[in-house]
């Protein structure tokens, strides 16, 4: 937990999280400005600042991660229709919020006007 962190707050039930998942190490919930049709949040509930900040022990973590990422796409249903993983790491990636998180995005066959 770190102050001022707004996902460590979505966490801890202060700020409102519509959560697709909720587990003992990791979060998922809809991205509130979505940039793409599904547009998924997978976040540790560890506060770290990002893979960078990411410690050899959390190789299981990590790991536990991208088998959400698995299974949330599969509940979606946007597994058999492909989609993209992105982890902004510091500044020069753009990332907004210092508490890694992974977007899990797809579902674009869903909305057939969608643009990028
Ligand atoms: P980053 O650029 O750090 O990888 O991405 C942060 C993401 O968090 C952005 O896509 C942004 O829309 C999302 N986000 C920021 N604040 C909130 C919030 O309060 N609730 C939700 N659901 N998403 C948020
Ligand atoms: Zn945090």
């Amino acid at each position: 937990m770190a102050e001022n962190c707004i996902f460590c707050k979505i966490i801890k039930g202060e700020i409102g999280g519509n959560f697709i998942r909720r587990k003992k190490d990791y979060v998922a919930f809809k991205d509130i400005n979505p940039k793409a049709p599904v547009h998924v949040l997978i976040v540790p509930v560890k506060h770290f600042a990002s893979l960078e900040n990411a410690d050899d022990k959390d190789k299981l973590l990590l790991g536990d991660l991208m088998i959400a990422v698995r299974d949330i796409a599969r509940k979606l249903k946007i597994s058999e229709s492909g989609y993209k993983i992105v982890i902004n790491n510091g500044e020069d990636s753009g990332q907004l919020v210092f508490h890694m998180h992974i977007h899990l995005l797809g579902g674009w066959q869903k909305v057939s006007h969608w643009k990028v």
